[in-house]
């Protein structure tokens, strides 16, 4: 029934690679357009002198969602990509020494928090029962469901409502636990998909249930293993990928897309296109030139965007058994770091960080002997916070060096072999990223669901959207999950 029809998604983030295969597995034949040398997008992986640097995702969460693309394409999954368990998930530090292994080991979660708080282990308990509730309301049964009409988002509105969707993540919490180290470690998981704790809906509390039925897990090889495993399969589906092609305008006729320009002059045409790349760069940029694109991106400027990341990626000399696969540092102050994070006007002075140590679970990351790392603190975006980053980068990396070697790696300057950084201006200018945000649409109430841009475009009826900046959101899950509601649309555009 599919015989003959095509489509292109530009841009070979985690979000377009899933919808590309979904698309390519049900017979359409599909090309799969990215800027860059190599497929991932945030995702992407830096090598240099024998050390591999994944340069974003790393906490893999909900491997059903990854395994059910393997699925789809009839192909075993073990032959292309194995992931490793990771266990304690995270560990929690603070400055003065103190630290909490975050596991999916209930006794061993209810003794540290006994530790803390005898009174919060009955509250983690009431906690857990809620997050759990809300991650099969808000992801198991509205995940991947486009939210197209505003009659969804009413019909979904009695469990939103129920679930108390307009409470922050802290403010819901903060109901059912006392202690601040553990009102921050049942909290910060918003920050991991651009969410601010104390504005996000409490929708996301349910990143906690994810984690603690699923697991959390690591590809062997780095996430950029899942990204290669990925585009083959992508590829042995019959897909065709096309690497250094950096679209510079979709083509038009009347309200219907009809493919799209490259820098280098090339053209490709299709019967539908969906854009992985960000949604400002999507309307504003590549459709520009029509009416709709031109409006919709102004629209989407005034929206509020996540935050950037400042990264450091380094490779050291010695191994550090010290250090678990993620630690979250937490820095002296918390809320007020948060607010100023989101809403500028400047560089905080203190930070939290978070730090990855993937040897931890695969050595074979760095050298015999050393440890491949990054370490990344949440910063404004360029538009709350426009920073000299040319200046300020060195200068900032430098402190949070110091304070690793302070706080976690002794040792480190000398041990050091490689070290390089991502800005804010890197996810402006490598990933045309909207105010170099590096989660695209903040995700508070207001700006998700219906009210986020939408899996199809509501004017071009073959324009679709996939990844971070549509529903549901950012975050490995959430953009796989987009990929199946924007693949659901278009097959049944495609067929009909
Ligand atoms: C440092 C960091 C750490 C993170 N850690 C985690 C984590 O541990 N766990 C987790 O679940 N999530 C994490 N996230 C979030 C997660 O990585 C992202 O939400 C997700 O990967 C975004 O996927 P996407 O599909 O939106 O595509 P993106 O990764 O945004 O990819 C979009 C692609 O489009 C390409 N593109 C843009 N413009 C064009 C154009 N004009 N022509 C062609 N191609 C174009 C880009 O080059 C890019 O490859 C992290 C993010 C960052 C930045």
């Amino acid at each position: 029934m599919m015989q003959g029809k095509s489509a292109l998604v530009v841009g070979a983030g985690l979000g377009g690679l899933a919808l590309a295969i979904r698309l390519q597995a049900s017979g359409i034949r599909t090309t799969l357009l990215e800027r860059r040398d190599q497929p991932g997008g945030r995702a992407y992986v830096y090598r240099d002198q024998g050390f591999t640097f994944d340069a974003g995702p790393t906490v893999i969460t909900d491997p059903t969602a990854i395994e059910a693309l393997f699925a789809l394409a009839g192909k075993p999954m073990s032959e292309y990509v194995e992931l490793l368990p990771v266990s304690p998930f995270y560990r929690l530090c603070w400055e003065d020494g103190a630290s909490f292994d975050y596991s999916n080991d209930q006794a061993e979660l209810e003794r540290q928090i006994h530790a803390l708080e005898p009174a919060d282990v009955e509250g983690y308990r009431r906690f857990l029962a809620y997050s759990r509730a809300v991650l099969e309301e808000g992801y198991v049964k509205l995940g991947a469901v486009p939210f197209l009409s505003f009659r969804d988002m009413l019909q979904a509105g009695p469990q939103l409502a129920r679930l108390q969707a307009w409470r922050s993540v802290y403010a819901m919490v903060a109901r059912f636990v006392r202690h601040d180290r553990l009102r921050q470690a049942l909290s910060f998981h918003a920050l991991l998909v651009g969410g601010n704790p104390f504005a996000t809906s409490s929708i996301y509390t349910l990143i906690h249930a994810l984690e603690r039925q699923w697991g959390v897990w690591f590809a062997k090889g780095g996430t950029g293993a899942l990204v290669n495993g990925l585009a083959r399969l992508f590829r042995d589906l019959g897909g065709t990928l096309e690497l250094n092609a950096e679209v510079t305008a979709f083509e038009t006729q009347g309200q219907r897309l009809t493919g799209a320009r490259s820098r280098d002059g090339r053209r490709w045409t299709a019967d539908a296109v969906a854009s992985n790349a960000d949604v400002v760069h999507t309307y504003a940029q590549l459709l520009g030139q029509h009416r709709r694109g031109a409006q919709e991106g102004r629209r989407l400027m005034g929206k509020r965007f996540s935050n950037s990341l400042f990264v450091v990626h380094f490779g050291l000399k010695r191994a550090q058994p010290q250090l678990r696969h993620h630690t979250v540092c937490f820095g002296p102050r918390y809320q007020a770091l948060v607010q100023e994070i989101f809403n500028g006007p400047a560089l905080p002075e203190d930070f939290s960080l978070y730090l990855h140590a993937p040897c931890a679970t695969d050595p074979s990351l760095a050298p015999p002997g050393c440890s491949s790392h990054y370490v990344l603190a949440p910063v404004p975006h360029l538009g709350n916070a426009p920073i000299d980053w040319e200046n300020e980068g060195p200068r900032y990396r430098d402190r949070i060096l110091d304070y690793l070697e302070r706080q976690h790696i002794p040792g480190l300057r000398e041990d050091l072999v490689t070290c390089r950084t991502f800005t804010p201006l890197d996810f402006r200018d490598e990933l045309n990223a909207h105010l170099g945000s590096a989660f695209s649409l903040e995700p508070v109430l207001t700006q998700s669901a219906w009210f986020r841009p939408h899996n199809r475009d509501a004017q071009l009826h073959n324009l679709y959207l996939v990844g971070a900046g549509t529903h549901p959101g950012a975050g490995v899950p959430g953009v796989i999950a987009s990929a199946k509601a924007t693949a659901g649309l278009m097959l049944e555009d495609l067929q009909g």
